[in-house]
């Protein structure tokens, strides 16, 4: 699972997704967009029926400070949230440092331009195709050759245009990147309010972008192989 908003755990089980054995969590930066299901998801799996047999480990991958604001979560009530039926760590990664996040997965993540901890993620399969998720970003080009080529290019858009911060992207920047890393596939995803407003297919085509850019919705589902 890539970040865990408070809407995450829900929509696992909406989606029928084995949230039961999920064997592990990126958490791209400490936003509470991205971080407010952990604890829930946490306590979940320590009392759930679904959870008391299962001995496969669960780990949670994400910047240096991860551990630190699990235990703040788990300490606001004593929850107890470490204390799982199934072995779990909490895996603090260094940018730039190859990892393995699932058995034949091996992951490289990069320091972006959004909070001090923030990290964008590199996924290659055992079968050589790759994914790169930006998580939340400022415009910077080496996410663009972070990205380069990637089977699927997942970027945040969080403003259509004249972004009111520097520490997202809005849809120009997105399209040039994507022109840039030439990927196969991009999914837009992040959307602040005032895309509601916006003919999204419409926009983007205006840019001629290099590949399918791809509008991100609940329920989505791709295949990358
Ligand atoms: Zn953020
Ligand atoms: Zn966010």
């Amino acid at each position: 699972m890539l970040d865990c908003g408070a809407s995450a755990i829900h929509r696992m089980a909406q989606e029928n997704l084995d949230w039961a054995n999920l064997d592990a969590i990126w958490i791209s930066h400490f936003h509470l967009d991205h971080t407010g299901g952990l604890a829930p998801f946490l306590f979940g799996t320590k009392h759930a029926p679904e959870t008391q047999a299962r001995k496969k480990p669960l780990k949670i991958f994400g910047a240096k400070g991860l551990r630190r604001l699990i235990e703040a979560f788990d300490k606001a009530n004593d929850y107890e949230l470490f204390k799982q039926p199934f072995p779990f760590e909490i895996v603090e990664v260094e940018a730039l440092e190859k990892f393995e996040i699932l058995p034949g997965v091996e992951a490289v993540a990069l320091d972006t331009p959004h909070t001090k901890e923030s990290l964008a993620l590199h996924l290659r399969g055992e079968n050589d195709k790759t994914i790169v998720y930006t998580a939340d970003t400022g415009f910077t080009m080496v996410l663009g050759d972070f990205a380069r080529g990637a089977d699927l290019l997942i970027m945040e858009c969080s403003f259509f245009k004249n972004k009111p911060v520097e520490t997202h992207l809005e849809l120009a920047e997105a399209m040039h990147l994507a022109r840039y890393a030439k990927p196969k596939r991009v999914v837009l995803t992040h959307f602040y309010a005032e895309w509601d407003a916006v003919d999204f297919a419409k926009e983007v085509r205006g840019f001629s972008p290099p590949c399918e850019v791809i509008q991100a919705w609940d329920g989505l589902k791709l295949d990358v192989n």
